[in-house]
C-alpha cells in the first residue's frame, strides 16, 4: 500500500499535535483523547482499558491467529518534590533521563486546581557572575531547581499560588518541523510511533482494505515508567510488535531516514523468524530499513511478555537521534515505518 506525501504530512501533523499535548505517566488522558478522536474519524472499533490505555481492533479477513501492535503516548517529565525555602521548586523525574538534557528547559507546572505556571529548570547556582560552581558540579536532583516565573520568595508564596508536592511538570517540546524534512522536538519517543500507527490505520481505512488477520492496536500510557503494555493486549494475540523509536547514535546502524528493526535490546533478542519476515517485507517493498541492536533499551514488547503474554515479539520504529534528549527524526523514517506497518498487516487490494 502506498504512503504518499499527503499521508506523511498527516503523520507529521499528528506528531506535532501529540508532542504539544502533555502526557506524563499517570496523566495521559488528554493525549489519549486526541488519539481517540483520530480513531473515531476512521470508524475503527476502540475502547479504553482499565488503566486508561486505548485498544483498537480491526477484524481480519481470515480467522485464526491474532496480532497486536503497540506504541506509547506517555513521555518524560517531572513532578514537584519539595517547595524550596527560596520559592524555587525541587523536582523528581518521571521517566529516565540525564539532568544535563533538561537543564535550561522551559517548563509548565500544572497545579492541582489546573493552574499552569511557567518556569525554567536551572542549576541552583546558575549565574556565571555569582558562582564558579556551574562548570564543575555534577548535576544531581539535589542541586537542580525550577525557577517559577512568579513573584515567589518563600514557601508561603508558593502555597498562595497553589503549588503543592506532586504537581506535574511538563517540559516544553520545542517542536520544529524544518523545510529539510526533519522533525526536531522532545517526546518523539514515542509520539512518533503513535503517529505512525495512526497513519497506517488511516491509510488502511481510506483504502477500504482489511488486514489478513485480526489486529489490535494498543496505545499504552506508562511505558516510560516500566509497565506500559503489561495489560490490555488480548490473550489471543500470538504476535506483538512494539512500534517505538530506533536508537540512532555512535556505533549504531539505525538512522533518521529508515525504519529500524531491532534484533536485540537490553531484554534480549527478538523473535528471529518475525524479525526476518519484517526485513523481507522491507526488501520486497523497497522500504528503507536498518537492523540494529539497542544497548540500553527496553520496550513494551518485553513488558507484555514479562506480564505473561504468550506471544512472539518484535520491535520496529523510526530512527530517532539524541533519544531522551533533544530528539530528531526525518519524515522519511516516519513514512518507512508506516509502510512497514502496512506491509505487516497484509491488507487486501491491488498491491497484495
Ligand atoms: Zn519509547
Amino acid at each position: 500500500m502506498r504512503v504518499d506525501d499527503r499521508l506523511t504530512d498527516y503523520v507529521v501533523e499528528q506528531v506535532v499535535r501529540l508532542v504539544k499535548t502533555p502526557s506524563l505517566a499517570g496523566h495521559t488522558d488528554v493525549a489519549i483523547s486526541h488519539v481517540e478522536q483520530e480513531l473515531a474519524k476512521t470508524g475503527i472499533l476502540h475502547g479504553r482499558t482499565g488503566r486508561g490505555a486505548l485498544l483498537a481492533t480491526i477484524e481480519g479477513r481470515e480467522k485464526g491467529a491474532q496480532r497486536a501492535l503497540t506504541a506509547h503516548v506517555d513521555t518524560l517529565g517531572a513532578m514537584v518534590k519539595e517547595l524550596g525555602s527560596d520559592g524555587s521548586l525541587l523536582f523528581t523525574s518521571v521517566g529516565g533521563y540525564a539532568l544535563a538534557t533538561v537543564e535550561g528547559e522551559y517548563v509548565t507546572v500544572e497545579t492541582g486546581s489546573g493552574k499552569l505556571l511557567r518556569g525554567t529548570i536551572l542549576f541552583d547556582e546558575p549565574s556565571a557572575h555569582v558562582s564558579k560552581k556551574i562548570n564543575d558540579t555534577k548535576r544531581e536532583f539535589e542541586n537542580m531547581r525550577i525557577r517559577l516565573d512568579a513573584e515567589v520568595r518563600n514557601q508561603k508564596d508558593l502555597d498562595k499560588l497553589g503549588v503543592t508536592v506532586g504537581d506535574y511538570v511538563h517540559f516544553d517540546p520545542r517542536c520544529e518541523v524544518t523545510e529539510t524534512g526533519f522533525i526536531k522536538t522532545r517526546h518523539l519517543d514515542d509520539k512518533a510511533g503513535v503517529a505512525c500507527l495512526l497513519g497506517a490505520l488511516k491509510a488502511l481505512v481510506d483504502s477500504g482494505a482489511r488486514p489478513r488477520l485480526t489486529t489490535h492496536f494498543l496505545f499504552s500510557t506508562s511505558e516510560e515508567v516500566g509497565f506500559g503494555a503489561s495489560a490490555g493486549i488480548p490473550p489471543e494475540v500470538g504476535e506483538l510488535i512494539a512500534v517505538d523509536m530506533g536508537a540512532v547514535g555512535k556505533g549504531q546502524e539505525s538512522d533518521e531516514y529508515s525504519v529500524c528493526i531491532c534484533a536485540k535490546d537490553s531484554t534480549g533478542p527478538f523473535d528471529y523468524a518475525l524479525r526476518q519476515r519484517l526485513a523481507k517485507l522491507c526488501r520486497s517493498q523497497k522500504i528503507p530499513y536498518k537492523v540494529d541492536i539497542y544497548p540500553f533499551y527496553g520496550s513494551d514488547a518485553a513488558v507484555a511478555v514479562r506480564a505473561g503474554l504468550d506471544a512472539v515479539t518484535g520491535l520496529i520504529g523510526p530512527g530517532i537521534d539524541a533519544s531522551h534528549n533533544l530528539e530528531r527524526t526525518h519524515r522519511k523514517a516516519l513514512a518507512a515505518t508506516v509502510r512497514l506497518v502496512l506491509a505487516y498487516l497484509e491488507p487486501d487490494g491491488r498491491n497484495h
